[in-house]
């Protein structure tokens, strides 16, 4: 086996500064993304195993083509050295190749380079790419909650919650505690972008920095929450949203909704006493609707929790089961709720996201808008009549 290149014999650059055909190169970056492929070799009809994905150092994020890595435990945060990469050209940017040339190896987070918050240069909101990285945001904290989460065997805190500027709203999520409160101006640097439900999501760790600022020219938060309702087909247009606020008309009920049950340790819905991740396990009864909105330009779907399930429908948890016990059909149930329902005006304010069905908003606040009850039945009609 070849030796592959000692530490020091070549240089260790950032990846900002890559450049095609200057290699090989030493780059210390963590992966953002990674995916494995097998490639079948045209000589003999062979596969021949690929990683591939994205690398970041805070100053850029590069794509990186790993051939033959190792068989696992390359995940998603892990830090790496790699000694003597090739830089490639792959769709008139650089990429990363990792041969047998290349020795890869973990690194600390330590390790990656320092980056002074002023190297960034500052954007907005609405500038942000999917993909971004190396920038400097001026945001106001609308919110910020922690959440505790479980990552492998450990439990740890994590920091959600939504940033503005007067370009637009991004939902946050930090792994440092940078006591954050709402309301707060603040300077961030050294996140990145990653996508999360469809919508970017400014990811923050250990290297980015948090600075208050003025922020006199920042929307204020009461400002963002009070912004009016806009119409679905734009909402849809911009695939989602944070922060958005849509008005409509109850035209549908999706299941699962009405009396669900949920795994106790993941809170996912449990089929027949299973959990897809957990097995079998004992379902915890809980409440839920998902309601389809129209506004006449489109429709969304809203994914209701258990209190705002309970006030739309007039009939708690406790109530629902003790219908169940007297009437052993759940389909009843969904039906009452759907009764409930059925041509309601909502405002309903929350984070949208796309998927292969449309957008779906996880509403933060829900309000029933009283009408004309004659109008609405003679819109709803229309409506419905319109959709076949
Ligand atoms: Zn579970």
């Amino acid at each position: 086996m070849a030796s592959p290149d000692a530490p020091g014999s070549v240089p260790e650059v950032r990846l900002r500064e890559l450049q095609v055909g200057v290699s090989p190169v030493e780059v210390v970056a963590r992966v953002l993304t990674a995916e494995r492929r097998e490639v079948t070799r045209r000589s003999d009809g062979g596969r021949r195993p690929l990683l591939s994905g994205l690398l970041s150092d805070g100053t850029a994020s590069v794509r990186f083509t790993w051939w033959d890595p190792p068989r696992e435990g390359i995940e998603r945060g892990l830090v790496l050295r790699a000694v003597g990469a090739e830089v490639r050209e792959f769709r008139g940017r650089p990429e990363l190749t990792f041969s047998w040339k290349t020795r890869v190896e973990p690194a600390s987070p330590a390790e990656l380079p320092r980056v002074s918050p002023e190297e960034f240069p500052l954007r907005t909101v609405h500038e942000l790419a999917s993909r971004d990285e190396g920038f400097r945001l001026r945001v106001r904290v609308v919110r910020v909650q922690p959440k505790p989460v479980t990552v492998g065997v450990e439990r740890r805190i994590v920091h959600e919650g939504l940033l503005a500027d007067r370009s637009g709203a991004i939902a946050f999520s930090s792994w440092s505690d940078f006591q954050l409160a709402a309301g707060e101006a603040i300077e961030v640097a050294g996140g990145y972008l990653r996508p999360f439900r469809g919508r970017p999501q400014l990811v923050l760790d250990e290297r980015s920095t948090v600075s208050r600022v003025e922020g006199g020219d920042l929307p204020d938060p009461a400002e963002l929450l009070r912004s009016g309702p806009r119409s679905i087909a734009r909402v849809e247009d911009e695939g989602g949203g944070d922060a958005l606020a849509v008005e409509g008309v109850v035209v549908g009920l999706l299941p699962p909704s009405g009396l669900v049950y949920r795994c106790p340790t993941c809170r996912r819905s449990v089929k027949n006493g299973i959990c897809r991740v957990h097995g079998q396990v004992e379902g915890q009864p809980d409440l839920r609707a998902r309601l389809v909105l129209d506004d006449g330009t489109g429709a969304v779907t809203v994914n209701v929790g258990r209190a705002d399930t309970e006030r739309l429908w007039g009939v708690t948890l406790a109530d629902a089961r003790a219908r169940l016990r007297e009437q052993p059909d759940p389909s009843l149930l969904e039906e009452q709720l759907w009764e409930a329902a059925l041509g309601r005006r909502l405002r309903v304010r929350g984070q949208g996201t796309r998927d292969d069905f449309g957008i779906t908003i996880q509403p933060e606040t829900i309000e029933t808008v009283d009408v004309d009850l004659e109008t609405a039945a003679a819109e709803l009609a229309a409506r419905l009549g319109g959709a076949g």
